[in-house]
């Protein structure tokens, strides 16, 4: 038996991320623990409806790989977080809100009220937006 004292950095970092995702609602949705109806997925991303909606539109779009917020992307990202728009330009298009427009919103720590700590993309439309964006 290893304490926590003896373990390693990267066994550490290990843990903490192993740790994150059991107790990260999105990962468990992406494991299929937790069912949700898949509008898109593939290797990188999966997306679904939110389950408060705020308009007639509101699909989630989040990373298979936990990463817990914009804070924490990293370089080899990159491709993965313009894939992330590449989707939502899709499923806005499926969801014929392309024309009538929409907004894209990935809120980031406590003042943006991110609440789910793990990386998304919020697809909002089907009606005018409220101003000014707080
Ligand atoms: P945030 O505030 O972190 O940007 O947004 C998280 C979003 O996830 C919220 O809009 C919330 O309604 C949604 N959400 C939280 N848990 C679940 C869930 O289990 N299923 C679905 N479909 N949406 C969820
Ligand atoms: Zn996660």
């Amino acid at each position: 038996m290893v304490t926590y004292r003896e373990l390693s950095f990267w066994n550490r970092q290990t843990y903490a991320l192993i740790y994150s995702m059991y107790s990260c609602i999105f990962c468990r949705i992406i494991d299929g623990q937790i069912s949700e109806q898949i509008l898109y997925q593939d290797e990188r991303v999966s997306a679904f409806r939110d389950i408060h909606p705020v308009a007639p539109t509101h699909i989630l779009i989040i990373t298979k790989k936990h990463i817990a917020s914009v804070n924490d992307i990293e370089e080899e990202d990159e491709s993965l977080v313009g894939h992330l728009f590449n989707v939502a330009r899709q499923l806005a298009k499926q969801e014929g809100v392309d024309q009538t427009g929409y907004r894209l919103i990935v809120n980031t720590g406590p003042h943006a009220g991110q609440g789910v700590f793990h990386l998304h993309m919020h697809l909002i439309g089907g009606q005018r937006a409220r101003y000014p964006i707080g």
